[in-house]
């Protein structure tokens, strides 16, 4: 058969894989560490740094196409697969997703409005930012997830110490927001520009993580709003491939956008169950230029976030397996879990997916695994 290609070895890397294979095709994943969750379950596995030519080229070579499965990988590596081979997405739109400095004053050139900023490449923009900003959080421009590289600032004195402590690299500073809640929309955008949205997720993080994402059947107050927006970043962007867009929304009703992946997203894995086509064959499907599947959401359905924490259900160290039969044994869970070795606390280690024929069904479902687990958020219909 035909093979795919995939920059990163983390567990998006290994749900591509999954989905990938199931469409025929075998993957081939370039990945510096030893063995991670997409490494183990792909057919080849080249072990290099991304930006090694040689290993770059052994990729292209074989492959029709290559992606990516998180947002800092090199521009300039997925410059030079471009030579050899279709790479989706572009190197272009993950350049500007990657620095958050270029991703907010591109999403603001495209009439979408992102929280109020200011851009800090040194003491000097910082002492010159606007009092308005504070009490805001610092987040480092490049590199920064799960809430990493990210300080919670109440002056300009904290900011400056904040910005000395991340090694004055470029950063932002954002004003800190009264959220009312947090939206995502995941989706596809083909090579001939044609779009598959999925439907509009709510999110709620925990300690900078996302924790419990939940959808109903029935369009929301800020479904168009917020799906024409992501529509309008994915066409600007001229963006090839699955692409999420995360979403304030304020207290006074204010939708802005808080940032780009160009892959998919946590939020997105309630399609795995949910949805006639997941992100990650969609994915797969824009990169085989296949047409793009149906979005449609087949049941009601909250997505839980399982974390290392979980292994650890007393103060000592020692892990201990979760139970999982209990899990299953409710109505509606699916389990995902992404092979890990070891389990940290904080560490993405899997998801369970609760589907119910009510919205009111499945949140029942997702708490009877929150009490299960000692999940930190219970869900919310
Ligand atoms: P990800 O893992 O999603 O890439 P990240 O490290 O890029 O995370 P952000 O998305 O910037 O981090 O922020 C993580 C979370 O912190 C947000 O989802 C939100 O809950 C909270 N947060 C971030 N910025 C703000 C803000 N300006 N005001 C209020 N809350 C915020
Ligand atoms: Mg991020
Ligand atoms: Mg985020």
């Amino acid at each position: 058969g035909e093979w795919l290609g995939l920059m990163g070895g983390g567990q998006l890397g290994r749900m591509f894989c999954h989905a990938a294979q199931s469409l025929g095709y075998r993957v081939a994943v370039l990945d510096p560490a030893s063995e991670g969750p997409a490494a183990s379950v792909a057919d080849l596995h080249i072990q290099a740094e991304y930006e090694d030519e040689t290993a770059l080229l052994k990729l292209a070579q074989r492959c029709r196409a290559v992606t990516t499965e998180f947002e800092n990988v090199p521009a300039r590596s997925l410059e030079v697969l471009a030579a050899h081979c279709r790479v989706t997405p572009g190197a272009h739109a993950v350049e500007i997703v990657q620095d958050r400095i270029a991703e907010k004053a591109f999403i603001a050139s495209q009439g979408v409005a992102v929280a109020p900023y200011a851009a800090v490449r040194s003491e000097a923009e910082l002492c010159s930012a606007s009092a308005n900003l504070f009490p805001g959080i610092l987040k480092v421009a490049r590199l920064g997830y799960d809430g990493k590289g990210q300080a919670r600032v109440r002056n300009a004195d904290e900011a400056l110490k904040a910005f000395a402590e991340f090694g004055s690299v470029p950063c932002v500073l954002e004003a800190m927001l009264d959220l009312k809640e947090e939206l995502s929309v995941v989706l596809a955008r083909g090579l001939d520009g044609a779009c598959e949205v999925f439907p509009v997720a709510r999110n709620v993080h925990e300690q900078g993580i996302l924790a419990v994402t939940t959808l109903d059947l029935e369009p929301f107050a800020m479904t168009e709003r917020a799906t024409q927006a992501a529509l309008a970043i994915a066409r600007g962007l001229k963006y090839e491939g699955v692409l999420c867009v995360e979403f304030f929304v304020l207290r006074d009703g204010q939708l802005l956008v808080n940032e780009i992946a160009p892959r998919p997203h946590n939020s997105g894995h309630f399609s795995m169950n949910a949805c006639v086509t997941s992100q990650f064959e969609q994915q797969a499907r824009v990169m085989a230029g296949l047409p793009l599947g149906s979005t449609r959401l087949l049941a009601p359905v909250v997505m839980l976030n399982i974390l290392g924490d979980v292994w650890y259900p007393t103060v000592e160290d020692v892990q201990v397996e979760p139970n999982w039969a209990g899990v299953l044994a409710i109505g509606g869970t699916s389990l995902h879990l992404y092979g890990k070795r070891e389990a940290r606390r904080a560490r993405k280690m899997g998801h369970v997916n609760c589907t119910g024929r009510t919205l009111a069904q499945a949140v029942e479902a997702a708490n009877q695994v929150v009490g299960l687990l000692r999940l930190p958020v219970a869900a919310t219909a």
